[in-house]
């Protein structure tokens, strides 16, 4: 007899799975669809993985730090923290979900920005958690007084928004901390990129949280590791419900070193952010219209000579930059992204070869 297929809870047969931007395996794309960093890592980084791999990779043998106290001393470092209120995490996924599973829950549904982020509405449902959507006004602002009524026991805010690509000004968000009644979390995945940056306000609002990720500015998504910068209280709450060892050996000094290579990082990142304004303006010239950009990719209707954005220039423009072997991504689920392509900032000849495809595209 055929044993029975076991069934999950209901409300995790019902989760529809997050879906990453393609990661596809063989060589010759050009990869400008999940915001990686066109550029290798500090080699202090790697050199602290080879490091932590000496003696022929004897350290392996013994668990890592249990609260990867390397990685949360050096953020607490550069960022004028006690270590205590620094919590590490497996990619800054990983404390999204971690905050997820700590605050929200059947009864305590998590907020959002719509368009944002949409893992949130994923983990969310993992917990059981219902979502409700605040929606970015079609000026790229957002409106406070919404967003204090959503209800939610938990606030994401991206900011700079993904996908959009705009920041919302440190003031507002301020503004927003000091009369959100829960908790209200700064995903600030693209900061490096931005002018500004909330990560004081946990000093000052114990309702207050900002993730970071060493996945973008860093150039260590392959590493997985993040951090979040939180009041005492949220700490030792997310170290609770935390894996006892959600960081590994590697992941742990690696980025700590890569933090601590402040000079890496602010070379790096002026080199995006010049080819970021390249790139903002040459689409702009061939009559695309582009958002003015604060993080690692800017967000662009395509409209052909003569034509007007739409929802099927935004798909004939990827279809034509897909079969050039360029990858971006669409977000066809909302108004305000459903006529345009999310390109990620990569090289300068990675982003010439995207110019010269969309120039192709644009004359017809
Ligand atoms: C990339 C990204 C993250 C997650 O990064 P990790 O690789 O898990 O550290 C979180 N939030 C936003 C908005 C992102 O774009």
């Amino acid at each position: 007899m055929k044993p029975l297929e076991p069934k999950a809870n209901p409300h995790i047969e019902a989760l529809q799975a997050y879906t990453p931007g393609e990661q596809p395996q063989g060589g010759g794309w050009v990869k400008l669809n999940t915001n990686e960093n066109p550029y290798p890592p500090s080699p202090k980084a790697v050199e602290a993985a080879r490091a932590a791999l000496a003696d022929g990779g004897s350290l392996l043998r013994l668990y890592p730090s249990p609260d990867s106290t390397p990685l949360r001393e050096a953020a607490a470092k550069l960022h004028g923290y006690n270590a205590n209120a620094v919590v590490a995490g497996n990619g800054s996924d990983d404390l999204l979900n971690l905050l997820i599973r700590a605050y929200a829950g059947p009864g305590r549904s998590i907020g959002m920005l719509d368009p944002s982020y949409s893992l949130y509405p994923v983990l969310a449902a993992a917990q059981g958690a219902t979502v409700v959507k605040v929606p970015v006004k079609s000026d790229y602002t957002f409106d406070t007084a919404e967003v204090v009524k959503c209800g939610a026991a938990i606030f994401f805010l991206t900011n700079p928004n993904a996908p959009l690509g705009v920041a919302f000004k440190v003031e507002q968000v301020k503004a927003l901390a000091a009369v959100y009644p829960g908790l209200l979390v700064i995903d600030e995945a693209y900061a490096a990129f931005a002018g500004e940056t909330c990560a004081d306000l946990p000093k000052q609002f114990s309702n207050v949280v900002v993730t970071r990720t060493l996945s973008k500015g860093h150039a260590l998504a392959g590493l997985r590791a993040g951090y979040a910068l939180c009041p005492l209280s949220v700490a030792a709450v997310l170290h609770r419900v935390r894996d006892s060892y959600n960081l590994d050996r590697l992941a742990q000094v690696a980025a700590a070193a890569a933090l601590q290579d402040e000079a890496w990082l602010s070379v790096t990142v002026a080199k995006i952010i010049q080819t970021r304004r390249r790139l903002t303006d040459a689409l702009k010239a061939l009559g695309w219209k582009v958002n003015e950009s604060s993080a690692n990719f800017v967000l662009a209707e395509p409209v052909v000579k003569g034509g007007v954005a739409s929802v099927q220039a935004a798909e004939s423009a990827f279809e034509f930059l897909r079969s050039q072997k360029i990858l971006v991504r669409r977000f066809p689920n909302h108004f305000l992204t459903e006529k345009a392509l999310r390109i990620t900032v990569g090289t300068d000849a990675e982003v010439d070869a995207l110019l010269a495809a969309a120039g192709v595209w644009t004359k017809g």
